[in-house]
């Protein structure tokens, strides 16, 4: 079976999977689109890739009946697949209310609910749709939803909103309201090894990852990162599950990698807190993970002191014949859960519990 699936005398819209999607669009005449779409669906299952096709399929100049299908060779086909069309408008993860000031830009620097308000206001530089991607859609607060809302609710003609996201319960039920729902189903073991074979895998690798993948076959690109992955590389992934309050296994923690790997830690504890203090644009130790770190909710001074001075211990235990593993659980309860979002609760009151737990230790 070839990925393609032909739209069209001569038209291709290659995805695989997305059945019901591809049902759904390839009878839908450009006419009838609705103003927004949701795609909902496990994580990794192909939506924002389906999403960016969709909208290279609205903006592609071949003549066709129905909304799925390019020809890959006009110039807004070769403007898409640069990721450069200025009619489609890409934002992933959670959207920040943003700075009044900043201007409207592309590319780089994440949007934030004005700049795309911004966006929203501009016309259509090809003279079709503008076409606004959300990729695992959220919100990093109220009042960067609010911004948005009205243009959720009825939106400048021609625009077009597809919105991704697994966890469909996380939007304002006045946004998802708003939009046409379609659903994504997880993938078959047979299409993660397709699309992981077309990506240039071997079939060995291609086979496992898409057992591992359980039906994802981003979880699948992701086991097989992992097999490459550095000792920072560990660190990282395992720091940042801590800090939002998970209990991974650390993986990295041996007698020879414990002190650099516990040194990389207070190298992100110390980049949390700079930016916490100083703000975007502060010079970081790890600037790669600017964007990541900047996504965590504020470090208080006290309890980034607090932790580094527990980094700093646990970095004189590593010299000493205290096993490894038992080091990185004692950083992990220090970072448990500093990452996760307060909610109603004061953040003092969960740092309180938290030395509390370290003090009867
Ligand atoms: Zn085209």
């Amino acid at each position: 079976m070839s990925p393609k699936t032909k739209s069209g005398p001569e038209l291709e819209f290659a995805i695989v999977g997305a059945d019901e999607a591809k049902r759904y669009f390839s009878k839908l005449r450009p006419q009838d689109l609705a103003h927004g779409y949701l795609f909902t669906g496990p994580y990794g299952v192909g939506k924002k890739t389906f999403a960016r096709r969709l909208a290279q399929s609205l903006l592609c100049e071949a003549p066709k009946e129905h909304a799925l299908g390019y020809d890959g060779t006009c110039p807004n086909c070769r403007l898409v697949e640069k990721k450069m069309h200025p009619d489609v408008i890409e934002s992933i993860g959670a959207i920040k209310i943003g700075d009044d000031e900043r201007r409207a830009g592309f590319g780089g620097e994440e949007m934030t609910s004005r700049d795309l308000v911004r966006q929203f206001s501009l016309q259509s530089y090809a003279g079709g749709y503008r076409i606004f991607i959300f990729g695992d859609a959220d919100f990093a607060s109220h009042e960067a939803a609010n911004a948005l809302l009205k243009f959720f609710e009825e939106p400048p003609a021609s625009v077009i909103l597809l919105v991704t996201t697994a966890t469909p319960g996380r939007l304002l039920p006045t946004i998802r309201s708003r939009l046409c729902e379609v659903h994504f189903s997880a993938l078959s073991r047979t299409q993660i090894e397709q699309i992981l074979l077309a990506e240039g895998v071997s079939p060995t690798e291609a086979r496992e990852a898409a057992r591992i993948g359980q039906g994802s076959v981003s979880r699948g690109r992701a086991a097989l990162a992992a097999d490459e992955d550095t000792l920072r590389d560990q660190v990282i992934a395992w720091f940042f599950e801590v800090v939002r309050g998970g209990s991974p296994e650390a993986i990295w923690a041996s007698r020879e990698t414990l002190e650099e790997a516990l040194e990389t830690i207070k190298t992100l504890v110390r980049d949390w807190s700079a930016l916490c203090i100083a703000g975007k644009g502060t010079p970081m130790l790890a600037p790669d993970l600017a964007s990541s770190i900047a996504k965590l909710p504020p470090l208080e001074a006290a309890d980034s002191a607090r932790i580094l001075m527990r980094l700093t211990d646990a970095q004189k235990l590593a010299r000493t014949n205290v096993t490894p593993s038992i080091v990185a659980e004692l950083v992990r309860m220090h970072l448990s859960g500093l990452g996760v979002s307060s909610g109603g609760k004061t953040p003092s009151r969960r740092t309180a519990s938290q030395r509390q737990l370290q003090d009867t230790r």
